[in-house]
Parts: structure tokens; sequence; C-alpha cells
């Protein structure tokens, strides 16, 4: 679904990302790790079209992600660090007005649902999102995925900053959608985690992908 052909990003005379290929298929979460500034996030910005690639190039479904049409964007997921919501609207009114956007509409049930299924507390949902929690506002992320049906999702560091319940909680809702076919690509500083979740590792070193393997063949032991 998602795949990169020697990907490169250069800022002037310095290179944010070289020549990266990676695929991602129905139901992998790769995961790339990678210390500060190792070119993770340019991956991700790329393949949202964000940014422009200096060379190489990024497709979803076989298209050119600068190609995409209105339609192959509802596909598209992206949870970014800290999530922009509206902080005075309720978790309701905010799953209900991003929904709007992308032409879904939703009852009052199903929108409810959908936050159910995300893990989000029946008595928050109508307060407002001022009042939550890191962990809840990334669980009104997921039921935003999962009301789009997106099927590629794309994660910037989604549980940093999570205490491990909501870390864990987080994990659990990606194997869900992963096992509902959804192809996941994760920026993450969570080495454990990603061993935990991740189909695919990848890791990245001053804009290079230095090392990738399936998360299966490697044992961390300390
Ligand atoms: P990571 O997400 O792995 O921390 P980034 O992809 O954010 O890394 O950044 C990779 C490198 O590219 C970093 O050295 C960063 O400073 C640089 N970089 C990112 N965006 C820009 C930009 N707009 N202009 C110049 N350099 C940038
Ligand atoms: P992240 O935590 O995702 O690595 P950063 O704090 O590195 O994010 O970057 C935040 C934003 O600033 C990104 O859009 C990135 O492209 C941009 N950026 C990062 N480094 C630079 C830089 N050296 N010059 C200009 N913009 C940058």
């Amino acid at each position: 679904m998602l795949k990169s052909v020697n990907l490169t990003k250069k800022y002037g005379n310095f290179t944010a990302l070289n020549e990266l290929n990676l695929s991602v298929k129905e139901g992998d979460i790769f995961c790339l790790l990678g210390a500060n500034g190792a070119g993770k996030s340019t991956t991700i910005n790329l393949f949202l079209n964000f940014i422009s690639p200096s060379a190489g190039s990024a497709t979803i479904n076989g298209l050119d992600v600068s190609k995409h049409d209105k339609e192959t964007k509802q596909l598209l997921s992206y949870i970014p660090e800290n999530l922009m919501l509206y902080p005075n609207l309720t978790g309701m009114e905010n799953l209900d007005f991003f929904c709007g956007l992308g032409n879904k509409n939703y009852s009052k049930q199903e929108l409810e649902n959908l936050l159910l299924q995300s893990g989000l507390q029946a008595d928050f949902m109508n307060r407002r999102v001022s009042s939550y929690s890191k962990g809840m506002r990334q669980k009104v992320g997921i039921a935003l995925a999962r009301a789009r049906e997106a099927k590629v999702l794309l994660l910037d560091e989604p549980t940093s900053g999570l205490d491990p319940k909501a870390s864990n909680e987080f994990s659990e809702l990606l194997l869900e959608m992963k096992g509902n076919g959804v192809a996941t690509l994760m920026a993450t500083h969570d080495l454990f985690r990603a061993k935990e979740t991740g189909t695919h590792i990848g890791i990245m070193k001053q804009g290079v992908l230095i090392e990738h393997f399936e998360s299966d063949e490697v044992s961390f032991q300390d």
C-alpha cells in the first residue's frame, strides 16, 4: 500500500533523508526507530505530502502522494504526537466535526460507539477536550481513523509522553486496526513497544535506513 523508492529530501546541502526504500503492506505495522534528527518525521511528512521530495517517490496504492485526489486522501489518517482538536468542544463534537469535513455523517449513537470502541470512557465523551489527558486525545484520533475507515495510518511519536497504561491501550488499538488490514507506518522512540506491536522495524540514522527487519526475526536482550 505504502511504498517509497529512493525517497530523498534535501534542505540546501543537508540531506535529511537519503534514498529510502520501504514498503508497508496491509496489516503491517512498520516502526521507524532512530535518534532525534534521524529523518523519521521527514519520512512521515513526505508520505503525507506535507513536504515534497528532492528525488525519488512516495506512493500509496501505487499513486504518487502528490497526485492524490480527495477520495484517496480519505484513506489516510495521521496522528501526530499532539493531535490538534478543538479544546472547547467535546470529544463527540470534535469527532462529529472532523467526520463532517470528510463528508461522513454519523448519528450520535454511531459517534458514541466509535469513541467507546476506541477506549474513551463514556463519562468523558460529553466533556470538553481541554479536560482530556493526552491518551484520551489520542483515542479520539483513533476513533476518527475508524470513522473515516482509513486504510493507512501515519503516526509520528503517537505514544511519547503517554503513561504505560495509556501507551498499552494505544498499542492494543493499533493491533486491532492491523487486524482490519490497515497499513501503519509509525515513527517512534520506543524500542520495546516497536518490538511488541511492530511487524517490521527500521532503524534510521542520519537520514539513512541502516537496518530493516521483520520483528519476529529479532530478539532484544540486554
Ligand atoms: P526525526 O523525526 O527522526 O527526529 P526529522 O525528520 O524531524 O528527524 O529531521 C531530520 C533532519 O532534517 C534533522 O536534522 C532536522 O533538523 C532536519 N530538518 C527537518 N526539517 C527541516 C527544514 N524544514 N529545514 C532544514 N532542516 C530540516
Ligand atoms: P519531531 O519531534 O517530529 O522530530 P521537530 O521538532 O524536529 O519534530 O520539527 C518540528 C518541525 O520543524 C517539523 O515540521 C520539521 O520539518 C521542522 N524542522 C525541524 N528541524 C528544522 C530545521 N533545522 N530548520 C527548519 N525547520 C525544521
